[in-house]
């Protein structure tokens, strides 16, 4: 096993011990609720830093957390007494715009990538925040605004450069190690550490939509409506409905702020003129008490809500996919959303309709095309002593809801701490062929810090 001084010496980005300048910040992810302290932070420079952290963790017998945007619930992207391998230096997004591909680092945020793509008038499936990474989300499905046009993020992967757990460097693509390559469309971090990712590119760059707030005793009309239209809407509307505590905007009416309400945020990516069309039916679910809509390019609405969740706000979640919404369940969503406690907490119905549903439901890892819905609940705020309040909304909410869900899964990339013993179920009808996948590419499980694949056992 190396010493850390070879380890220093075989890799260019900063190696941080305890006590080191720069400890404290790199430790951090995302959500605050894990305050871990690592025995070792890298921060990778290169492919080939990759290649010595993962062997020095494997050798020395450390826990490893890869950290892409470090977004994830359950902090999986820190640990204590381990190594971190932290990518964000490897953000580099490169645009080739006559095959409409972009190759994104291990470490980009859809930021980064939205920022270069949007240059070309290109871009992809990401989430809905701009500083969530594009790995993590990536292998876990991916879904945003332009899923039903365009499918999930993994949809849109063409190849990705991949360091397994003995240290080897393999491309992964169609003609590339091709289990590898399936099982990283959904399958998490469970396979190794993506060093860079292709993604196919499409023509988005003006959007119409942004957010549209409702009353909330209009909620089970908006809810509706918008499960009727979402149903057949033309592919190109994607977007959610959730409920929001209204945060102090110009858009918003003073005497409104901090009032709860239920939302819709579409976003239509065909031409702007058609989309005050395409959105018609929202409007008529019931009147808008604030909206914020127009065409806007796209980046513009992936970073709209981005200051609601700066790093280091606390969080829990919960999360099943939904097959549809019955008249009680729209009762309980009601009932347990109008009572929303922070203005970075809701719901959120992410439709899984339209382009994704024209995969086969075993062509890629993510085991959950039936689903017409992804459902989140999540509950963020500052304060640590509001932690139990926000936690107890978000799992009465949840306990009212799940029995209308219609499945036993949810999004592995929305599942926290609690929800480690779910994970057959979040990957579905996958989930076998996962399991031989990870015997294949990680037998004793050295990537374990993420929704975690058991490795079959080997006859
Ligand atoms: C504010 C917020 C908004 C979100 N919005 C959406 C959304 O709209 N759509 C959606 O689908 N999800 C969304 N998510 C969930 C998000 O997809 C997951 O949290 C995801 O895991 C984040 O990826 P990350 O790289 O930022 O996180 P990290 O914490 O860095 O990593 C998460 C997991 O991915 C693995 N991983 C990360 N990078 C790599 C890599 N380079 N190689 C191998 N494994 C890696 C990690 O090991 C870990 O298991 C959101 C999360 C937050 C906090």
């Amino acid at each position: 096993m190396a010493t850390i001084t070879e380890l220093r010496e075989q890799v260019r980005g900063p190696v941080i011990e305890p006590g080191e300048g720069g400890y404290d910040e790199h430790r951090r992810v995302h959500n605050g609720v894990h305050d871990r302290r690592p025995a070792l932070i890298v921060l990778a420079a290169a492919t080939a830093d990759v290649v010595a952290a993962v062997n020095y963790a494997r050798d020395g017998g450390f826990d490893l957390a890869v950290r892409g945007g470090g977004h994830s619930g359950p902090g999986f992207g820190t640990c204590d007494g381990g190594v971190v391998l932290d990518m964000s230096p490897m953000n580099n997004v490169f645009v080739d715009p006559v095959r409409k591909t972009a190759r994104a680092g291990g470490g980009a945020t859809w930021g980064d990538f939205n920022h270069a793509t949007h240059a070309y008038g290109l871009a992809t499936t990401g989430g809905i925040i701009s500083t969530t990474g594009v790995a993590g989300l990536t292998l876990g499905g991916g879904i945003g605004y332009l899923a039903r046009g365009c499918g999930l993020s993994c949809d849109n992967l063409v190849g990705a450069e991949v360091v397994t757990a003995d240290g080897r460097i393999l491309a992964a693509g169609e003609y590339d190690n091709e289990d590898l390559f399936w099982a990283l469309r959904g399958g998490g971090g469970n396979f190794g550490v993506v060093t860079s990712m292709e993604f196919a590119l499409h023509d988005v760059d003006m959007i119409y939509g942004g957010p549209m707030f409702y009353e909330l005793a209009d909620a089970p009309a908006v809810m509706q409506a918008y499960d009727e239209y979402i149903a057949n809407a033309p592919e190109q509307l994607g977007g959610f409905f959730g409920w929001q505590l209204a945060p102090p905007l110009p858009f918003i009416p003073e005497d409104r702020h901090g009032d709860r309400f239920c939302a819709l945020v579409p976003c239509w990516s065909g031409r702007p003129e058609q989309g005050e069309q395409a959105i018609k039916p929202f409007r008529d679910a019931a009147p808008v008490a604030a909206e914020h809509v127009g065409p806007m390019p796209y980046p513009a609405l992936n970073s709209a809500f981005d200051g609601l969740f700066p790093t280091g706000i606390r969080q829990y979640w919960k999360a099943d996919y939904v097959t549809g919404l019955t008249g009680d369940a729209v009762a309980a969503h009601v009932e347990h959303g109008s009572r929303v406690p922070t203005v970075s907490s809701g719901m959120h119905l992410y439709p899984l309709n339209g382009a994704v549903q024209r995969l086969g439901p075993d062509e890629t890892a993510f085991g959950h095309r039936d689903a017409k819905y992804a459902m989140v609940i999540l509950a963020a705020g500052p304060d640590e002593a509001d932690d139990e309040a926000r936690t107890r909304w978000v799992r009465d909410y949840y306990g009212a809801v799940h029995p209308y869900s219609g499945t036993e899964g949810g999004y592995i990339n929305f599942m926290d701490v609690d929800d480690a013993d779910r994970a057959p179920e979040n990957y579905g009808r996958t989930y076998d062929r996962l399991r031989r996948v990870k015997a294949a590419c990680d037998p004793d499980n050295l990537f374990h810090l993420n929704q975690n694949i058991v490795p079959a056992v080997r006859s």
